[in-house]
């Protein structure tokens, strides 16, 4: 568990349920998707119609199960939220999608983690709204059609492009979500803290925000944890100066690397001087498997333009010397 993942865990379902911005114009940062999603949805309500299915694409934490959820709330409809991965057999599909009511909106996070039958009867539901359901095995099994009402299909995926384009191609609209805008994760830190009724101010917030990664779930877990340090070790009111000794603490640096992140950066300049370096043998310097480096450590590396993977191996950019205050080899002259 790491206090900076993407993923939701330990106490944030509770948290962020009463976290959630509830309609589009309470929903912070996206300005095209929203605006987008606005068109949709408004033009889907003047016609008296269902909204066409949605496909949200994004990192975890992001909003898209928020989003789904104002969907839902500005459709007027209700929601029924399931996964991919909870979605075994085709019988499981059809059961959900049978027992929909008329307008309903169905929410199926990591919609790319479903099973190749599952996913082949949800094209046809989704297009005809008519799913067949098969009946007994072997030479007697016999495909029993059946009609659904019409619903909206809201999709979830981290990628887009891991989708079958059968799957893809039948989704309305797609919205790519983005990492937010520091700017925009301090009005997240704000709106949060005044939720949970804790005072903060401007460079206490921009202070979190420039920590959390891009993520509104990580900018409310950070604003949950400085809350505690705030209210044990200060006043209550969280500043620039409770926010950065909070998360001093938890070992999340100024720009949101954790201890894991700075092991591998470090073991990357003052190891190999910066690199080219192989993943193994960086992963074996920082004491950990290949795959964490590689897939814990490392993206969120690259995205901050810190590290760079090349076919020689990995390499710091000057970005990385400057963050750790080290200067490079090269530079340090005789
Ligand atoms: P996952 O894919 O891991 O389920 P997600 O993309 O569905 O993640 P959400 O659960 O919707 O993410 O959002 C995580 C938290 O971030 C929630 O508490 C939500 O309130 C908050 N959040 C997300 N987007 C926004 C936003 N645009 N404005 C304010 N809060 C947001």
């Amino acid at each position: 568990e790491r206090i900076v993942g993407a993923a939701a865990e330990g106490d944030d379902q509770a948290v962020e349920a009463a976290l959630r911005p509830k309609d589009l114009g309470e929903f912070i940062g996206q300005e095209k998707v929203r605006q987008q999603l606005d068109l949709v949805l408004k033009a889907a309500r003047q016609r008296g119609a269902t909204a066409d299915h949605v496909l949200l694409s994004g990192a975890p934490g992001l909003g898209k199960t928020t989003l789904s959820m104002i969907i839902a709330a500005e459709m007027n409809a209700p929601i029924r939220i399931t996964s991919g991965p909870a979605i075994q057999h085709a019988g499981d599909l059809a059961a959900i999608l049978s027992s929909l009511q008329e307008g309903e909106i169905l929410f199926l996070d990591e919609i790319h983690r479903m099973s190749r039958p599952a996913e082949e009867m949800l094209y046809m539901a989704m297009e005809d709204f008519r799913v067949d359901v098969i009946v007994g095995k072997g030479p007697g099994a016999t495909a029993i059609p059946l009609d659904l009402p019409p619903f909206t299909l809201v999709g979830a995926t981290t990628r887009a492009g891991l989708l079958p384009p059968p799957l893809r191609d039948r989704f309305g609209f797609t919205a790519h979500m983005e990492f937010y805008e520091p700017h925009e994760l301090e009005r997240v830190v704000r709106r949060s803290a005044g939720l949970l009724d804790v005072e903060i101010d401007t460079d206490g917030a921009a202070e979190i925000a420039g920590r959390s990664r891009g993520t509104p779930r990580i900018a409310n877990r950070l604003l949950r944890r400085v809350r505690d340090y705030a209210q044990v070790e200060a006043d209550g009111v969280i500043t620039r100066e409770v926010a950065a000794a909070a998360l001093g603490v938890y070992e999340v640096d100024s720009r949101g690397l954790d201890r894991l992140d700075r092991a591998v950066l470090e073991a990357l300049l003052k190891l190999f001087g910066g690199g080219p370096v192989g993943l193994s043998t960086l992963a074996v310097a920082v004491g950990e498997e290949r795959e964490t480096v590689e897939e814990v450590a490392e993206p969120f590396l690259v995205r901050e333009g810190l590290l760079a993977r090349t076919p020689r191996g990995r390499v710091a950019t000057p970005a990385a010397w400057a963050h750790l205050g080290l200067v490079p080899p090269q530079a340090a002259g005789p």
